[in-house]
């Protein structure tokens, strides 16, 4: 099955620079971008809708609206989230049947639920009626809180409303009709990718944070958030070949700029790749 598909924009954030690029030295990324005076970069919050025969599905909810205004001042928060962006495109959470999530750090699983009008009540499951699909080794990590930062497997996007409608994936599987996902370990070790072909005969490909944006290309340019750094550079590198060899449409989930790209030969560099928009 070919799907429709829509590329969301959940919101601008900011984070720091320096964890984004690891061991890349300033002098080196600052020739790619310009940080603000807290040295932080912009980012978006990409998410997909995919649509057919009346079944939608959202790959990745973004931060959500739960943040406090101190949250909001760190991170420079704009003030949207993924359920504004499906609205504007005429589509209501509670119709979404399947939620797809790379992993569970907050930036990506954090709209799952949002600010309930009681704000002395748990958050409401923001898609109501849809499983909700990650990598078992994802879940169990983000329950036990195994991560290089403390605060990233929230509490508030994984509540037992969430819990009861998580399917968990082991591995490479078609988790829906023409919808397959397949580990990218190295950010986290249950990252996850997600492929389908859309009704223009590309192989859409939505690349999460083992590639999180056009200046992530470079293969040292591993997070600092990253639990394996060796594994992230290396499935990287073996992304950005397959994408090339068979011309996949990749979507980057934190590009800010044009986050719709294709990777082809960089011919400066033997060996190397580059992006082109798609
Ligand atoms: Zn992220």
């Amino acid at each position: 099955m070919t799907w429709n598909w829509t590329l969301l924009r959940a919101g601008e954030f900011w984070l720091d620079a320096g964890a984004m690029f690891g061991i890349i030295p300033k002098p080196v990324w600052q020739r790619w971008l310009t940080p603000d005076d807290a040295n932080r970069m912009p980012l978006q919050q990409n998410s997909l809708l995919l649509e057919k025969d009346g079944k939608l599905v959202v790959i990745e909810t973004g931060i959500g609206d739960k943040f406090g205004d101190k949250e909001r001042r760190i991170y420079n928060l704009e003030d949207r989230a993924i359920h504004d962006a499906l609205h504007e495109v005429d589509c209501a959470p509670q119709d979404v049947d399947a939620v797809i999530l790379t992993h569970l750090h907050f930036d990506h699983a954090g709209g799952l639920t949002r600010r309930s009008a009681n704000e002395d009540d748990r958050p409401d499951p923001t898609f109501p009626n849809a499983e909700i699909i990650v990598q078992r080794r994802e879940w169990e990590d983000a329950i036990a809180n195994r991560s290089t930062m403390h605060k990233t497997y929230l509490p508030n996007h994984l509540t037992p409303e969430i819990a009861e409608r998580v399917r968990l994936v082991d591995g490479a599987e078609e988790v829906l009709d023409g919808v397959s996902v397949w580990p990218v370990p190295g950010h986290t070790w249950g990252q996850q990718a997600v492929r389908f072909n859309d009704d223009s005969g590309n192989t859409v490909v939505f690349v999460p944070d083992v590639m999180p944006t056009r200046f992530h290309v470079t293969p040292t340019a591993c997070m600092a958030y990253d639990v394996e750094t060796w594994t992230s550079q290396q499935e990287r590198i073996q992304l950005l070949a397959q994408a090339a060899d068979a011309d996949w449409l990749l979507v980057l989930v934190h590009e800010h700029g044009e986050a719709r790209v294709r990777v082809r030969p960089n011919p400066d560099k033997p060996g190397a790749h580059m992006l082109i928009d798609a």
